[in-house]
């Protein structure tokens, strides 16, 4: 399931395909033939050309097809992440009519090869390998637009820093301001570098750290899960439902000091309207910058508000936090981690469940 997405081979333009091509079929095939000659060894000489420059614009439009991922291979992470970055029709259509041209390609030469066999002069037989030639680089001429998407598909692709889909990671939301990325800091590794992760017209920022000597990624999605869900549009959507596909415990930071610029009571609704995207996924509930305000020293409306959301949620963690100060980040880590593996071995436990019935069933 994993891809390698910087090995893509470079793809070249139209014009630099061609030029390659052509150039190759110069440098090795013969390039002296005499009028002289048998016309068994005219047509053989031209014949070896067409044979050549076909083959290579087979074998080098196989490796670019051959390097590009599938997206029924690739992990859904980044099936749904290409489709909203590059759209999947497209992407699909480009890699197929590159495929089209290699079956048309193979087709010029082997109607070629035919005519050659027939070629009586040597005038005629150089004719049909320039026609040849001429029939082949029209098909990659017509391939300009799908040859340069794809480039840029590649460009970009290969520039991405790596979010390994198979790793566990802790997904931090929650509005703007609110703590999220001190919150990061205390906890990612200080030797890898945050890195922006082009995501629809945002980005998102990675870190690693370890716990029980596993590595774990950290995801702050600053401008993706920071507003409700009206108001987004059908990429955003897709793009959160890439963040869906990760092993994920989302950690919600609520600002209780309000410093942010959102009230709890906002900042609850955003919460209760996002949940549904992470019904699958265990959640800690973070009351951020305790340091200002302690949370039983908040009015009691709030107060009674964050009881509400507990009981609504019985199976979320609520930790009090300062990712100012440091107090209780190493808590938050070390809850939501456990929560997901918590989860996942349950998980095992009810796969194994399900699949001791079905043999009982089969049996
Ligand atoms: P983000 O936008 O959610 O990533 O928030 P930041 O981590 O950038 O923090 C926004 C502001 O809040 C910064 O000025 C931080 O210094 C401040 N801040 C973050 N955490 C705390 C905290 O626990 N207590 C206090 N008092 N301020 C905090």
């Amino acid at each position: 399931m994993a891809y390698n997405f910087k090995q893509i081979t470079i793809v070249p333009t139209a014009s630099e395909f061609i030029d390659i091509i052509l150039s190759k079929t110069q440098r090795k095939t013969p390039t002296v033939v005499h009028p002289g000659y048998k016309i068994s060894r005219i047509r053989t000489f031209y014949s070896r050309k067409v044979k050549y420059t076909q083959q290579n614009y087979h074998d080098k439009l196989t490796i670019i097809l051959g390097s590009f991922p599938k997206l029924e291979d690739v992990h859904p992470f980044y099936a749904e992440l290409m489709n909203v970055l590059y759209d999947r029709d497209h992407y699909k259509i480009a890699l197929g009519q590159l495929s089209t041209a290699r079956k048309l390609i193979d087709g010029v030469g082997r109607d070629y090869l035919k005519l050659l066999k027939y070629g009586d002069s040597l005038y005629r037989c150089k004719q049909l390998k320039k026609a040849a030639l001429g029939r082949m680089c029209t098909i990659i001429k017509r391939q300009a637009s799908s040859l340069a998407y794809l480039e840029r598909v590649r460009q970009h692709l290969s520039r991405l820093p790596s979010i390994d889909p198979q790793e566990k990671t802790l997904i931090l939301t929650g509005h703007p301001n609110v703590g999220k990325s001190s919150f990061m800091k205390w906890v990612t590794r200080a030797d890898v570098d945050v890195q922006p992760y082009p995501f629809t017209t945002k980005s998102l920022y990675i870190g690693h750290m370890d716990y029980r000597y596993q590595r774990w990624q950290v995801m702050d999605t600053p401008g993706i899960l920071d507003h409700s869900l009206e108001e987004r549009n059908t990429i955003e959507m897709q793009a959160i439902t890439a963040l869906a596909h990760l092993k994920a415990c989302i950690i919600y930071i609520l600002d209780i000091s309000e410093e942010c610029g959102n009230s709890v009571t906002e900042q609850v609704s955003l919460f209760n309207n996002i949940r549904v995207l992470f019904s699958n996924k265990p959640v800690v509930l973070v009351l951020n910058k305790i340091d200002t305000v302690r949370p039983e020293n908040l009015p009691l409306e709030v107060q009674q508000a964050l009881k509400v959301l507990e009981e609504q949620n019985p199976d979320m963690a609520v930790i009090g936090m300062s990712s100012l100060t440091g107090e209780n980040v190493t808590e938050v880590k070390t809850r939501a981690c456990d929560k997901l593996l918590q989860l996942r071995v349950e998980q095992k436990i009810l796969c194994g469940k399900v699949s001791g019935l079905m043999n009982q069933l089969t049996v």
